[in-house]
């Protein structure tokens, strides 16, 4: 099994010294870490989506205010298909797709593979399709993903992975992939995990922003904590995704695990891959 770290979707935010950045003035750098995976039996999977092609040609389906906080590049050739193409694979092999949560910058690429499942947390899938609160009306765009045929929600069932609630039987799917619910910056937001040759990796989606977030005495730049308090659809629940990560970090240092916005942890991904 090959896997490919790739990033679907560079963001420049504003206020950049407050997300990390190096220099007092000037945006941020954050990534849209998305996996490829190469399997034998069932083609390729894609983990989290990034922006569509769609998007790059036009910007205004993500909203000014998005574009404007986040500052996305909107390059075609960063996007997953094309980014696939790239990488001499054709993009009409992408059988599966698992979004970590539908946030418009990890669903968006769901509109470049019409012919993929998509698999997700049921909870989520509901929120998307609900968007019952203001805040859900802005980080759910339908029109990113209203046409989409194929969807295989799951919830869970009682199976674990390391000692954490798991969905392992992804219908479909043969590989070793399972759905690992972290709820809280969305309802349903969950991990994904993927066993490869050389060992587990989980993506853990937008449950953290900022590698210094995993070890034990936490910390992250104050925007990105700011962010993520401001974002989060349940605290408690969001706090103890994050305490099951930092304790699966500490008793499983083996599993390599990745959030989608840190790039530094999309750099130890791909050397990890290499
Ligand atoms: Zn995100």
């Amino acid at each position: 099994m090959r896997v490919h770290h790739l990033d679907c979707g560079t963001m420049c935010p504003l206020a950049g010294f407050l997300m990390g950045g190096d220099t007092p003035i000037g945006r941020g750098l954050m990534v849209c870490h998305c996996i490829l995976v190469e399997t034998p039996r069932d083609g390729l999977v894609l983990v989290d989506t990034g922006f569509s092609t769609v998007e790059c040609d036009d910007p205004r389906r993500l909203g000014r205010a998005f574009v404007t906080v986040t500052g996305p590049r909107l390059a075609r050739g960063q996007t997953a298909r094309e980014q696939i193409r790239s990488l001499g694979l054709d993009p009409s092999d992408v059988r599966h797709l698992i979004v970590t949560h539908m946030d418009l910058d990890h669903a968006g690429g769901i509109a470049d593979f019409p012919a993929a499942t998509v698999h997700l947390h049921q909870r989520e899938l509901d929120a998307a399709r609900a968007r019952s609160t203001l805040q859900e009306k802005q980080r759910y765009l339908p029109r990113q993903w209203q046409h989409h045929q194929r969807w295989n929600p799951v919830s869970e069932t009682g199976d674990t992975w390391l000692g954490l609630p798991a969905v392992q039987k992804l219908g479909g799917l043969d590989a070793d992939i399972a759905i690992v619910p972290l709820h809280g910056h969305t309802r349903g937001h969950s991990g994904v995990v993927i066993r490869t040759e050389r060992g587990w990796i989980l993506h853990a989606g937008d449950a953290y922003f900022h590698h210094h977030e995993l070890v034990d005495a936490p910390s992250a730049p104050v925007g990105l904590r700011l962010f993520q308090a401001v974002m989060q659809m349940d605290g408690p629940a969001r706090h103890a995704s994050q305490d099951a990560l930092r304790r699966l970090h500490r008793e499983h240092p083996e599993v390599l695990i990745t959030s989608a916005h840190d790039p530094a942890e999309l750099t130890r991904a791909r050397y990890h891959a290499n």
